[in-house]
Protein backbone atom coordinates (compact mmCIF):
# COMPACT_ATOMS: atom_id res chain seq x y z
CA UNK A 1 0.00 0.00 0.00
CA UNK A 2 1.20 3.69 -1.04
CA UNK A 3 2.90 5.42 1.94
CA UNK A 4 1.33 8.53 3.28
CA UNK A 5 3.36 11.50 3.43
CA UNK A 6 2.21 14.77 5.11
CA UNK A 7 4.36 18.15 3.62
CA UNK A 8 4.21 21.35 5.94
CA UNK A 9 4.43 24.45 3.90
CA UNK A 10 3.84 22.05 0.57
CA UNK A 11 2.14 24.37 -1.72
CA UNK A 12 4.84 26.78 -2.52
CA UNK A 13 8.49 26.63 -3.21
CA UNK A 14 10.67 24.18 -2.06
CA UNK A 15 7.38 22.33 -0.60
CA UNK A 16 5.54 22.30 -3.86
CA UNK A 17 8.57 20.79 -5.15
CA UNK A 18 8.63 18.02 -2.74
CA UNK A 19 4.78 17.36 -2.59
CA UNK A 20 4.68 16.91 -6.12
CA UNK A 21 8.38 14.76 -6.63
CA UNK A 22 6.97 12.68 -3.19
CA UNK A 23 3.68 12.00 -5.43
CA UNK A 24 5.45 11.03 -8.24
CA UNK A 25 7.48 8.47 -6.43
CA UNK A 26 3.86 7.26 -5.32
CA UNK A 27 3.38 8.64 -2.21
CA UNK A 28 -0.25 9.53 -1.00
CA UNK A 29 0.54 13.28 -0.25
CA UNK A 30 -1.17 16.02 1.82
CA UNK A 31 0.41 19.65 1.58
CA UNK A 32 -0.38 22.56 4.39
CA UNK A 33 -0.04 25.85 3.97
CA UNK A 34 -0.37 28.97 6.42
CA UNK A 35 -3.29 31.27 4.42
CA UNK A 36 -2.24 32.42 0.75
CA UNK A 37 -5.42 30.47 -0.73
CA UNK A 38 -4.65 31.46 -3.88
CA UNK A 39 -1.46 29.80 -3.90
CA UNK A 40 -2.58 26.59 -2.35
CA UNK A 41 -6.05 25.98 -4.85
CA UNK A 42 -3.35 26.69 -7.81
CA UNK A 43 -1.48 24.02 -6.62
CA UNK A 44 -4.45 21.57 -5.71
CA UNK A 45 -5.49 22.23 -9.09
CA UNK A 46 -2.20 21.32 -10.90
CA UNK A 47 -1.02 19.01 -8.31
CA UNK A 48 -4.71 17.16 -7.85
CA UNK A 49 -2.94 17.30 -3.68
CA UNK A 50 -4.56 17.95 -1.20
CA UNK A 51 -4.43 20.86 0.81
CA UNK A 52 -4.73 21.89 4.12
CA UNK A 53 -4.79 25.07 6.29
CA UNK A 54 -3.30 25.81 9.46
CA UNK A 55 -0.55 27.56 11.36
CA UNK A 56 2.63 25.37 12.42
CA UNK A 57 3.45 27.57 15.09
CA UNK A 58 0.59 26.41 16.81
CA UNK A 59 0.32 23.38 18.54
CA UNK A 60 -3.63 22.59 18.74
CA UNK A 61 -3.60 23.46 15.09
CA UNK A 62 -1.27 21.07 14.15
CA UNK A 63 -2.98 18.34 16.65
CA UNK A 64 -6.25 19.17 14.29
CA UNK A 65 -4.73 19.12 11.09
CA UNK A 66 -2.91 16.32 11.44
CA UNK A 67 -6.10 14.26 12.70
CA UNK A 68 -7.81 15.93 9.79
CA UNK A 69 -5.17 14.56 7.39
CA UNK A 70 -4.98 10.78 9.05
CA UNK A 71 -8.59 10.31 8.80
CA UNK A 72 -8.24 10.97 5.05
CA UNK A 73 -5.83 9.60 3.54
CA UNK A 74 -4.04 7.45 7.01
CA UNK A 75 -1.73 7.28 9.58
CA UNK A 76 1.66 9.59 8.31
CA UNK A 77 4.31 7.48 7.13
CA UNK A 78 6.59 10.67 6.30
CA UNK A 79 6.62 13.72 7.93
CA UNK A 80 8.22 16.43 5.84
CA UNK A 81 9.02 19.92 7.92
CA UNK A 82 9.48 22.20 5.51
CA UNK A 83 7.21 25.74 6.70
CA UNK A 84 9.56 28.21 7.22
CA UNK A 85 9.74 32.08 7.26
CA UNK A 86 12.03 34.82 7.72
CA UNK A 87 11.95 38.21 9.46
CA UNK A 88 15.16 39.85 8.75
CA UNK A 89 16.54 42.60 10.95
CA UNK A 90 19.82 43.72 12.95
CA UNK A 91 19.50 42.08 16.05
CA UNK A 92 20.20 45.13 17.67
CA UNK A 93 16.90 46.37 16.02
CA UNK A 94 14.88 42.89 16.60
CA UNK A 95 11.22 42.90 18.55
CA UNK A 96 10.07 39.55 20.54
CA UNK A 97 7.48 39.72 17.71
CA UNK A 98 9.97 39.51 15.17
CA UNK A 99 12.00 36.96 17.82
CA UNK A 100 9.10 34.48 18.09
CA UNK A 101 7.48 34.53 14.95
CA UNK A 102 10.49 33.21 13.89
CA UNK A 103 11.29 30.73 16.16
CA UNK A 104 8.07 29.14 16.72
CA UNK A 105 7.45 28.84 12.81
CA UNK A 106 10.52 27.33 11.96
CA UNK A 107 11.66 25.67 14.94
CA UNK A 108 8.37 25.28 17.64
CA UNK A 109 6.70 23.40 14.19
CA UNK A 110 9.22 20.72 14.64
CA UNK A 111 7.85 19.90 17.78
CA UNK A 112 4.28 20.59 17.07
CA UNK A 113 4.16 18.06 13.93
CA UNK A 114 6.80 16.27 14.73
CA UNK A 115 4.78 15.02 18.50
CA UNK A 116 1.52 14.80 16.35
CA UNK A 117 3.00 11.58 14.22
CA UNK A 118 5.77 10.30 16.43
CA UNK A 119 3.64 7.49 18.72
CA UNK A 120 1.83 6.40 15.56
CA UNK A 121 5.38 5.84 14.07
CA UNK A 122 6.73 4.05 17.00
CA UNK A 123 3.40 1.47 17.33
CA UNK A 124 3.88 0.69 13.16
CA UNK A 125 7.70 0.81 13.64
CA UNK A 126 8.00 2.73 10.42
CA UNK A 127 8.63 6.46 10.04
CA UNK A 128 10.85 9.12 7.97
CA UNK A 129 11.22 12.65 9.95
CA UNK A 130 12.80 15.09 7.06
CA UNK A 131 13.20 18.82 8.19
CA UNK A 132 13.97 21.91 6.31
CA UNK A 133 16.89 23.84 8.02
CA UNK A 134 19.16 25.79 6.25
CA UNK A 135 22.94 26.85 5.28
CA UNK A 136 22.04 29.85 7.75
CA UNK A 137 21.29 27.96 10.93
CA UNK A 138 25.06 25.95 9.74
CA UNK A 139 26.90 29.20 9.24
CA UNK A 140 25.33 31.91 10.50
CA UNK A 141 23.73 35.50 8.76
CA UNK A 142 23.53 38.87 9.29
CA UNK A 143 19.98 40.11 10.28
CA UNK A 144 19.40 36.33 10.53
CA UNK A 145 19.79 35.95 14.28
CA UNK A 146 16.27 34.80 14.92
CA UNK A 147 16.29 32.39 12.23
CA UNK A 148 20.10 31.06 12.21
CA UNK A 149 19.07 30.16 15.47
CA UNK A 150 15.86 28.38 14.55
CA UNK A 151 17.50 26.09 11.78
CA UNK A 152 20.34 25.66 13.94
CA UNK A 153 18.26 24.12 16.65
CA UNK A 154 16.25 22.30 13.99
CA UNK A 155 19.59 20.53 13.25
CA UNK A 156 20.28 19.39 17.15
CA UNK A 157 16.23 18.49 17.19
CA UNK A 158 16.91 16.25 14.45
CA UNK A 159 20.14 14.64 16.10
CA UNK A 160 18.17 14.00 19.42
CA UNK A 161 15.37 12.55 17.76
CA UNK A 162 17.32 10.23 15.83
CA UNK A 163 19.09 8.67 18.69
CA UNK A 164 15.94 7.83 20.69
CA UNK A 165 13.80 6.17 17.95
CA UNK A 166 16.61 4.48 15.96
CA UNK A 167 15.81 0.73 16.86
CA UNK A 168 12.12 1.68 16.09
CA UNK A 169 12.33 1.76 12.15
CA UNK A 170 12.41 5.51 12.59
CA UNK A 171 14.56 7.61 10.83
CA UNK A 172 15.16 11.30 11.49
CA UNK A 173 17.37 13.53 8.78
CA UNK A 174 17.81 17.14 8.18
CA UNK A 175 18.64 18.99 4.40
CA UNK A 176 20.40 22.25 4.91
CA UNK A 177 19.56 23.71 1.63
CA UNK A 178 21.94 27.07 0.19
CA UNK A 179 20.08 29.60 -1.87
CA UNK A 180 17.38 28.23 -3.86
CA UNK A 181 14.89 30.01 -6.77
CA UNK A 182 11.73 30.84 -4.96
CA UNK A 183 9.68 33.22 -3.38
CA UNK A 184 11.63 33.77 -0.47
CA UNK A 185 14.61 34.26 -2.68
CA UNK A 186 12.98 35.86 -5.11
CA UNK A 187 12.19 38.77 -2.39
CA UNK A 188 15.76 39.69 -1.93
CA UNK A 189 16.52 42.67 -4.32
CA UNK A 190 17.86 41.63 -8.11
CA UNK A 191 20.91 43.12 -7.72
CA UNK A 192 22.00 41.95 -4.20
CA UNK A 193 21.18 38.73 -5.66
CA UNK A 194 23.71 39.22 -8.56
CA UNK A 195 26.33 41.21 -6.82
CA UNK A 196 26.29 39.22 -3.59
CA UNK A 197 24.90 36.33 -2.98
CA UNK A 198 25.01 34.39 -6.45
CA UNK A 199 29.36 34.94 -6.78
CA UNK A 200 29.36 33.00 -3.29
CA UNK A 201 28.09 30.32 -4.98
CA UNK A 202 30.33 27.96 -6.55
CA UNK A 203 28.22 26.19 -9.34
CA UNK A 204 27.24 30.11 -9.76
CA UNK A 205 23.75 29.75 -9.95
CA UNK A 206 21.08 29.47 -7.33
CA UNK A 207 19.31 25.63 -6.67
CA UNK A 208 16.04 24.48 -7.69
CA UNK A 209 13.47 23.71 -5.37
CA UNK A 210 13.75 20.13 -7.55
CA UNK A 211 17.26 19.55 -6.28
CA UNK A 212 15.74 19.66 -2.91
CA UNK A 213 12.65 17.51 -3.39
CA UNK A 214 14.82 14.64 -4.77
CA UNK A 215 17.00 14.55 -1.98
CA UNK A 216 13.66 14.09 0.52
CA UNK A 217 12.60 11.34 -2.05
CA UNK A 218 15.91 9.71 -1.50
CA UNK A 219 15.90 9.92 2.36
CA UNK A 220 12.28 9.09 2.66
CA UNK A 221 12.78 5.95 0.58
CA UNK A 222 12.85 2.28 2.40
CA UNK A 223 15.98 1.34 1.10
CA UNK A 224 16.95 4.88 3.30
CA UNK A 225 16.86 2.90 6.46
CA UNK A 226 20.57 3.22 7.58
CA UNK A 227 20.68 7.13 7.38
CA UNK A 228 19.56 8.55 10.23
CA UNK A 229 20.60 11.99 12.55
CA UNK A 230 22.58 12.88 9.53
CA UNK A 231 22.12 16.93 7.97
CA UNK A 232 22.83 16.66 4.02
CA UNK A 233 24.14 19.87 2.86
CA UNK A 234 22.86 21.27 -0.51
CA UNK A 235 24.01 24.38 -1.03
CA UNK A 236 26.19 24.34 -4.48
CA UNK A 237 29.18 24.41 -2.66
CA UNK A 238 28.67 27.01 -0.85
CA UNK A 239 29.61 25.80 2.65
CA UNK A 240 30.72 22.85 3.95
CA UNK A 241 29.91 22.90 8.22
P1 LIG B 1 8.15 29.91 0.53
O1 LIG B 1 8.02 31.21 1.22
O2 LIG B 1 8.27 29.87 -0.96
O3 LIG B 1 6.95 28.92 0.98
C1 LIG B 1 6.72 28.75 2.33
C2 LIG B 1 5.63 27.73 2.55
O4 LIG B 1 5.48 27.53 3.97
C3 LIG B 1 4.27 28.18 2.05
O5 LIG B 1 3.51 27.05 1.63
C4 LIG B 1 3.66 28.81 3.29
O6 LIG B 1 2.23 28.83 3.28
C5 LIG B 1 4.17 27.86 4.35
N1 LIG B 1 4.15 28.45 5.69
C6 LIG B 1 4.81 29.56 6.12
N2 LIG B 1 4.51 29.80 7.41
C7 LIG B 1 3.65 28.82 7.80
C8 LIG B 1 2.95 28.55 9.00
N3 LIG B 1 3.08 29.32 10.09
N4 LIG B 1 2.11 27.47 9.03
C9 LIG B 1 1.96 26.69 7.94
N5 LIG B 1 2.60 26.89 6.79
C10 LIG B 1 3.43 27.96 6.71
O7 LIG B 1 9.43 29.23 1.21
P2 LIG B 1 10.61 28.36 0.57
O8 LIG B 1 10.05 27.32 -0.32
O9 LIG B 1 11.64 29.27 0.03
O10 LIG B 1 11.23 27.69 1.89
C11 LIG B 1 10.81 26.42 2.36
C12 LIG B 1 11.71 26.02 3.51
O11 LIG B 1 13.07 25.97 3.07
C13 LIG B 1 11.67 27.00 4.67
O12 LIG B 1 11.76 26.29 5.90
C14 LIG B 1 12.91 27.84 4.45
O13 LIG B 1 13.36 28.40 5.65
C15 LIG B 1 13.86 26.80 3.90
N6 LIG B 1 14.97 27.33 3.13
C16 LIG B 1 14.73 28.06 1.98
C17 LIG B 1 15.79 28.51 1.25
C18 LIG B 1 15.62 29.27 -0.01
O14 LIG B 1 16.62 29.69 -0.58
N7 LIG B 1 14.41 29.46 -0.51
C19 LIG B 1 17.18 28.28 1.67
C20 LIG B 1 17.30 27.48 2.86
C21 LIG B 1 16.22 27.04 3.55
P3 LIG B 1 1.46 30.07 2.54
O15 LIG B 1 1.62 29.80 1.06
O16 LIG B 1 0.07 29.93 3.02
O17 LIG B 1 2.14 31.32 2.96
Amino acid sequence: MARVALVTGGTRGIGAAISKALKAAGYKVAASYAGNDAAAEKFKAESGIPVYKWDVASFDACAAGVKQVEADLGPVDVLVNNAGITKDTAFHKMTLEQWNAVINTNLGSLFNMTRQVIEGMRARKFGRVISISSINGQKGQFGQVNYSAAKAGDIGFTKALALENAKGGITVNVICPGYINTEMVQAVPKDVLEKNVIPQIPVNRLGEPEEIARAVVFLAADEAGFITGSTLTINGGQYHA
